[in-house]
């Protein structure tokens, strides 16, 4: 270990409990709950095993009035819901972590879908979940019921052995509901001053404190800046609400404003964004202190803890793209930690699929049912096979680096263009996506590390070379490209005129790997893919100084980044940089004085421009794989088996090209690795 990163590992007390050092995963969810008790035991063990010294679980409702669906929120409203909950507490105690439970109530935010239960909230406010009607005004008699509720959940999760019980009021929970001089518009003691408006926690926390506060540590969640997302909560106020609430707690977690501010992506937010307010938590409360800020660099923790600004060091998302990371720092493996690359994947999986993934990470989430631990590999039954990957994308490197750690003894990879990469090779180029890069990175270490992988770049296989090339197993991962030819989603008919050989038609490769540009004038960039390259072209071109209108047919731009919760902060981001939007228009026709095509109320839509780029549709290189798929031409070359993987299958999002690299190397001495194993569900048992 660095001796500067000495300070990471120093054990502290917290309440009854002692963490065993200050790398902490706060509370995130994963989709898991407690319906996939196992899933969710081996996705929050792994953390434990990792070094992680606090390991959380997720947001727990304690009512049924803060239910979650269609999302999957842990709930703890009876004692089989504790059973599921005690699989998670075991398998994390057995690497000798501390547990925590964000026991929480969602106030007007939750959905109640399922339980049809009327929300409540402080004061009949309106809510993001306004049209599903708006919450009750809690009574006293709530009041009460919801405490109570708190301190039951509490007593069954220390029963079940959980460490930490938080009382969870960040994200405008019901609790930042009744913080907020705004949401809370309540005339009885539980409103006002703000004495009156941290009541209900303080009186929350002293319960909780009071049956559980013996045998297990309190910690409160708690925003200490408001943003944009929070309106009335002041920094100035929740200090002084945690100076009055410091014999109560036993670890102060603090954040800031709404979940796309608090969970940030790279894009917009910097490592340690939050610092400006957490930082200043220490001046109202002796007591522990854990903050977040998508830490990834141990020097920065390091100095944040000597410093004092923080005890701990929380993190979500870098431990999900790294559980090893502490092992890696108190090893001094500092070059393996893979970082997280804030992209948000994580979440818009976790929200949208209710199964956490990760974009850096290919194992997250897949600890139980296919049994796959990020750190470990056992030796492939066919290793001494020799094997050729084609094509050094994210798909390619992957697999490489999933071969080389199973022994296989010779694995080349070998990229056409001069670096390993693919598509991320330029998409960490455009504005703001720079740490994406991190995804090639961590790669290139690994497949620096592997004696048995060699790289060669700059060499693209024919079909003739790689029969020629003398491996017995070849894996193409050629990716794919966007195409030039106009052919949209979504049944639209291909545009007119859309060809990318001409000079005022452009690719998003074109613009990026070519250097293509148009001669000067406006520009037009068309996207039908809706994330990351048409937003990206388009700033990068107003970037150098054109006028860039980004044409969407969807009704919001880019609405792939909302489920990565940045979609409102991408759009007021391009219209700041000068990118003007048309949203809801589809292209029909092109030529060099403009674009053609209808509105979404299909009304005639025209735009005079000078050159368009098409962000439209991508297609797989699989020529290759059509030339060679011939079990005859293989087996007269000696190949025994002939793969593909990534976007050479189909184009698909990065997360999901590494996953399937991932997949072909862990199983590529099953019977068939062409076909995915089974992998283990969890169901609910009948009877
Ligand atoms: P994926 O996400 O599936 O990895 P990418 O498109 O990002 O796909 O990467 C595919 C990579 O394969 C690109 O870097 C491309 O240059 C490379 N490639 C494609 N065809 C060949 C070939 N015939 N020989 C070598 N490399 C190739």
């Amino acid at each position: 270990m660095e001796p500067r990163h000495a300070v990471l590992f120093e054990p502290l007390r917290i309440g009854p409990k002692v963490l065993p050092n200050r790398f902490y995963q706060v509370p995130h969810a994963s989709g898991f709950g407690v319906l996939e008790p196992r899933t969710q035991a081996a996705f929050r063990a792994i953390k434990a095993e990792g070094g992680w010294g606090g390991v959380c679980i997720e947001y727990t409702a304690i009512a049924e009035d803060s239910e979650e669906s269609p999302a999957v929120s842990g709930v703890l409203w009876d004692d089989e819901d504790a059973a599921a909950l005690a699989v998670t507490v075991d398998a994390v105690h057995a690497h000798g972590a501390l547990v925590g439970l964000e026991l929480f109530h969602g106030g007007s935010r939750s959905e109640n879908g399922k339980s049809r239960a009327v929300r409540v909230t402080p004061s009949q406010a309106t809510s993001e979940v306004q049209w599903a009607g708006l919450a009750k005004e809690m009574e006293l008699d709530d009041i009460r019921r919801l405490q109570r509720a708190w301190v039951e959940a509490a007593v069954r999760a220390r029963d079940v052995g959980v460490d930490i019980v938080y009382v969870y009021g960040a994200h405008g929970y019901l609790l930042t509901e009744f913080f907020s001089s705004v949401l809370n518009q309540r005339r009885d003691a539980y409103g006002g001053p703000l004495a009156n408006r941290g009541r209900f926690w303080l009186e929350t926390l002293e319960a909780v404190r009071g049956a559980v506060g013996a045998e297990c540590a309190v910690a409160t969640r708690i925003p200490v800046h408001g943003g944009e997302g929070l309106p009335g909560i002041e920094t100035e106020e929740m200090l002084r609400l945690i100076e009055m609430g410091s014999d109560l707690v036993d670890l102060f977690d603090v954040n800031v404003g709404t979940w796309p501010e608090d969970s940030g992506t790279s894009r917009y937010y910097e490592e340690g964004h939050q610092r400006t307010w957490t930082d200043q938590v220490h001046q109202a409360t002796p007591k522990p202190v854990v903050g977040v800020g998508r830490y990834t660099s141990p020097d920065l923790m390091a100095e944040i803890v000597r410093t004092g600004a923080l005890d701990v060091i929380g993190a979500a998302r870098p431990a999900i793209a790294d559980p090893f990371l502490p092992r890696k720092v108190a090893e001094g493996r500092l070059d393996e930690i893979r970082e997280c690359t804030g992209s948000n994947v994580c979440i818009a999986r976790e929200e949208s699929l209710n199964h956490v993934g990760c974009i850096q990470n290919a194992t997250a989430g897949e600890e139980y049912r296919r049994g796959w631990h990020p750190e470990l590999f056992t030796r492939a039954a066919n290793a001494d096979k020799s094997v050729l990957v084609v094509g050094g994308g994210p798909a390619g490197m992957e697999c490489a680096v999933v071969l080389g750690k199973r022994g296989f003894s010779a694995v080349h990879l070998v990229e056409a263009r001069p670096r390993l990469g693919g598509r991320v090779e330029w998409v960490r180029r455009l504005p703001t996506l720079g740490d994406w890069g991190r995804i090639v990175d961590w790669r290139l270490v690994q497949l620096d590390k592997l004696a048995n992988v060699e790289v060669i770049c700059g060499r693209r296989l024919a079909a003739s070379s790689i029969l020629e090339y003398g491996a017995e197993i070849v894996i193409l991962a050629t990716g794919s490209s966007w195409r030039g030819d106009g052919v949209q989603p979504e049944a639209r008919p291909a545009i007119a005129g859309a060809d990318a050989s001409l000079a005022h038609v452009l690719t998003p490769e074109q613009v990026m790997l070519e250097g293509k540009r148009a001669a000067a004038g406006r520009v037009v960039v068309y996207d039908a893919d809706g994330y990351i390259v048409g937003p990206g072209i388009a700033e990068l071109l107003a970037g150098e100084g054109s006028e860039v209108h980004l044409v969407t047919s969807f009704t919001v731009v880019s609405p792939g980044s909302d489920a990565t919760l940045e979609g409102e902060r991408l759009r007021r981001h391009l219209h700041d940089r000068g990118v003007r939007q048309h949203r809801g228009v589809t292209v029909l026709r092109l030529d060099e004085t403009g674009v053609e095509g209808e509105d979404e109320f299909a009304r005639p839509w025209s735009l005079e421009c000078a050159s368009v780029v098409l962000v439209t549709q991508q297609q797989s290189n699989d020529a290759l794989y059509h030339e060679l798929a011939d079990d005859e031409l293989l087996a007269s070359a000696g190949i025994e088996r002939l793969f593909r993987v990534g976007d050479a299958v189909a184009p698909r999002p990065i997360s999901e090209a590494i996953f399937d690299g991932h997949r072909l190397g862990r199983e590529i001495d099953a019977e068939d690795p062409g076909q995915r194993l089974v992998y283990l569900r969890e169901r609910t048992q009948l009877g």
